[in-house]
């Protein structure tokens, strides 16, 4: 085999609680991730010659080397398994990027699958994982996909049934916010506000859509929506338009939606494309694989 395509997934967090601010600096989190239908193109070709692993991607601004986490991926397993080939990827970035739907985790977590395929390396996914876990907290989740209970720093995971079937829109506003910024001006120990995750962990077990809707909670909003406007004005926006609720999903700056009708869905999302308050704006739905 000499090419193998992937596709990236990007993810929302229906719920995500952060408990505390921990000595090492890192914040624990428990969050509840669901992975969604938009997703990133991910072409992986080998061929004879020296060791060498090229990006090419649609959105030019992106690294191409170590600062991308696709080229991370391909050359930890490259090193381990002493691969001495050329490597191209391509990447057709579809995902918002700096938009907390982990775009780059999910590329990574892509590579790593492809990779394992296009050379026969015979790894598990809890494999991929252990290896995934080293370029990031997310990228284990990515790795599997799906909808899972994330908890410690994001790389516990507890892999759930499908949350309950809906429309979600996104969006995407014209900033966007590095998520360090937003966890070093969280202030983790003084939070009012925790969402029930472990509730929206119970309805989704009962496929019960209101009752994850009415648990939906994001505590980064804190940092986020003090400080632009924007996210208020978009969440405000699509529960006027239907949305059973609205919140930011992971650190920004991409707002989502969930409807639990398709018309309804289909006018907020002409209406938000047109609005012109969205920098990207998508219609879509859960993914999970079978
Ligand atoms: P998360 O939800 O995990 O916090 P994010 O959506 O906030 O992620 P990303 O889109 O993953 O953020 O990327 C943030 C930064 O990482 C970008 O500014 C970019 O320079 C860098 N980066 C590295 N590799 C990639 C990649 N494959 N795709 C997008 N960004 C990448």
């Amino acid at each position: 085999m000499y090419f193998v395509k992937e596709r990236a997934h990007g993810k929302i967090n229906v719920g995500l609680d952060v408990l505390r601010k921990r000595e090492d600096g890192y914040h624990e989190v428990k969050m509840v991730m669901q992975t969604v239908g938009i997703y990133d193109g991910i072409d992986i070709t080998r061929s004879p010659g020296e060791r060498e692993i090229t990006i090419e991607t649609n959105l030019k601004y992106l690294p191409t080397g170590e600062g991308n986490l696709a080229y991370r991926a391909a050359n930890m397993l490259m090193e381990e398994f002493g691969i001495n080939e050329k490597v191209h990827i391509k990447m057709k970035k579809m995902i918002p990027v700096a938009a907390g739907m982990a775009g780059g985790s999910a590329d990574c977590a892509a590579v790593f699958r492809g990779v394992n395929k296009l050379f026969n390396l015979g790894l598990s996914l809890q494999d991929l994982k252990e290896r995934g876990v080293k370029l990031g907290a997310d990228v284990p989740y990515c790795i599997e996909e799906g909808t899972a209970l994330c908890e410690g720093i994001g790389e516990k995971l507890t892999t759930l049934p499908p949350m309950p079937d809906c429309r979600i829109i996104l969006v995407k506003p014209h900033i966007n916010i590095s998520t360090k910024y937003v966890y070093e001006n969280l202030r983790a120990n003084e939070l009012t506000y925790h969402p029930d995750i472990d509730g929206m962990v119970c309805a989704i077990k009962n496929n019960d859509l209101y009752g994850v809707t009415d648990r939906m909670g994001n505590v980064l909003e804190t940092v986020t929506e003090t400080e632009y406007g924007i996210i208020t004005e978009l969440k405000d926006k699509l529960k006027k338009m239907g949305a059973v609720n609205a919140i930011m999903s992971g650190s920004g700056s991409t707002v989502f939606g969930i409807y639990d009708d398709n018309d309804k869905a289909m006018e907020a999302y002409k209406y938000m494309k047109e609005s012109g308050l969205g920098r990207q704006v998508y219609i879509t739905e859960p993914y999970n694989k079978q």
